[in-house]
């Protein structure tokens, strides 16, 4: 069966300046014959001159982080609305290193979720076991719940996405074995579908840790896996490129 339209995202975390842009100009120089959707979530200081200089590209631009509050007396935070306005139509949330470095729940996931559908993005919501929960075989429980905690009722039939990130594979060079990926992937898909009824079936569950051009090709065909999101491998456009190809088997290789 033919995958639908996979998603490669890029996830620049705290890299990249003004002339770093080179970077992202380059890719979208090179999505000639590209199947996949394709999008660079670079820090807030970047997105709107990456939108400027994608615009007419067919790569989006995403953030990487949203607060819940549409505006008001929160230093140093920024609003979907905000990203919205600087040129994003996507944003990362939930992210492992924001789980764990600044204690958001998933009750604060999922309303970060509702404030990007407010202001028209669309979200990638990441979730991941740690080593620890993995060892004691916990992944798949924990991962479900964090989906179930994660998502909110009102992203029914809108845009959206699901990124399955192990925390020990995020800039390890490590990664789960196909199966494993698999296992994960097929049991956020029925969350999904038991949350969603059949719309579940529809967003793409992206996998992300440690994927580089050299095991895209693999990861992206298993089963259940829509795309990727991909880290330091992002940071170069070779390297991107790379991966994105792998995510297109109609298109070059
Ligand atoms: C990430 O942090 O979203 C990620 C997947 O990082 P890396 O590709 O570097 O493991």
């Amino acid at each position: 069966m033919t995958k639908p339209q996979p998603l490669i995202a890029g996830n620049w975390k705290m890299n990249g300046l003004a002339a770093s842009l080179s970077e992202a100009k380059a890719v979208a120089a090179g999505l000639t014959e590209i199947t996949a959707r394709v999008a660079i979530c670079p820090s807030a200081t970047l997105i709107a001159q990456m939108a400027l200089a994608l615009k007419g590209t067919s790569v989006a631009v995403g953030g990487q982080d949203c607060r819940a509050e549409a505006s008001g007396a929160f230093t140093g935070d920024v609003a979907a609305e905000q990203l919205a306005d600087a040129g994003a139509s996507l944003v990362i949330l939930g992210h492992s290193e924001r789980r764990a470095g600044y204690g958001e729940t998933d009750a604060l996931v999922a309303a970060k979720v509702e404030a990007a559908l407010r202001a028209g993005l669309e979200p990638i919501v990441c979730v991941g076991e740690t080593l620890e929960q993995r060892e004691a075989g916990e992944a798949l429980a924990v991962v479900a719940a964090q989906v179930r905690g994660s998502l909110p009722a009102g992203l029914s039939g809108r845009a959206y996405s699901v990124a399955y990130e192990p925390v020990w594979a995020i800039g390890t060079g490590l990664t789960p074995t196909t199966p494993e990926i698999e296992d994960v992937h097929r049991a956020i898909r029925a969350v999904l579908v038991d949350m969603f009824g059949e719309a579940g079936r529809a967003p793409p569950i992206l996998y992300g840790g440690s994927v580089k051009p050299s095991n895209a090709v693999e990861i992206l065909a298993a089963d259940e896996v829509g795309g990727a999101l991909v880290g330091g491998a992002s940071l170069k456009a070779e390297d991107f490129l790379g991966i994105i190809r792998a995510g297109s088997p109609n298109g070059s290789r």
